[in-house]
């Protein structure tokens, strides 16, 4: 339960810079995962997008500009996930900085044998352990059909909340941690057959990188396309249903 304190902290910032009508409007009506949503569950991801537009630092670069609608698609994008959790879930980290297109950050690995390597891969989303989440634009304007970048770089930083995002977030009290690492386990195993067998993947088979990139992966999959995710793994669903405490999909 949040305190007096920030009750009164959050009706002041609702009051001062709300979101607009027209914008909010203009984000539920491009997304079928926010539609999905029941009244009361709009109303307090509005309060949440709104929270975040104030405690994060959202920052263009490359000249990109951004309008009020642009911000309210993405704070309402970024808030889905953790609509059921609470703002605290995104505390570490303060900004955001959305470039125009795919950027290219020039990252440095060792390799096997001890060699460092700079790697030069278009992205479309990062995400810095205690530092910022980095989108492109682009990539978050199409989310849709199954992909989210937004829901992606999220599910890496509330798996950052302790240590590295290696598919393993913070799980609630009454979860079991054998339970996660079995389903999970099970299904990016089953997606790597799936994969290699050649049927079309009801993943992204991106997720195959590693496990910190099959949990959002599937958290992507689970909030834009829950009935294929329900279907290729009801196991995963539950886990993820337990983890983010919604159910897309009606009972
Ligand atoms: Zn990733």
């Amino acid at each position: 339960m949040p305190s007096f304190l920030e009750r009164w902290r959050e009706r002041r910032i609702l009051r001062r810079q709300p979101i607009a009508e027209l914008d909010w409007r203009a984000a539920l009506a491009r997304s079928q995962a926010l539609q999905r949503l029941n009244a009361s569950d709009q109303a307090r991801l509005r309060v949440l997008a709104t929270l975040l537009l104030h405690d994060k630092s959202l920052e263009p670069v490359q000249g990109l500009e951004m309008d009020s609608g642009m911000r309210t698609w993405l704070a309402t994008l970024a808030c889905l996930s953790i609509l059921k959790l609470g703002l605290h879930w995104y505390r570490h980290w303060h900004s955001i900085v959305i470039y125009p297109d795919t950027f290219v950050p020039e990252r440095e690995y060792v390799d096997a044998a001890g060699v460092v390597h700079r790697r030069h891969t278009p992205l479309h989303g990062g995400a810095w352990e205690r530092g910022p989440v980095i989108l492109a634009w682009d990539a978050v304007a199409h989310s849709g059909d199954g992909h989210n970048v937004v829901i992606h770089e999220m599910a890496h930083k509330l798996d950052m909340l302790n240590g590295e995002a290696n598919g393993f977030p913070p799980l609630h009290a009454r979860m079991s941690r054998r339970n996660w690492v079995q389903v999970l386990g099970g299904a990016y195993r089953q997606l790597e057959e799936r994969v290699h067998a050649g049927y079309p993947p009801p993943l992204d088979p991106y997720g195959l990188q590693n496990p910190g990139e099959f949990f959002a992966v599937a958290s992507e999959t689970f909030f834009e396309a829950p009935l294929r995710l329900r279907n290729f793994s009801p196991e995963l669903y539950q886990q993820l249903s337990l983890f983010y405490r919604q159910r897309p999909l009606p009972e």
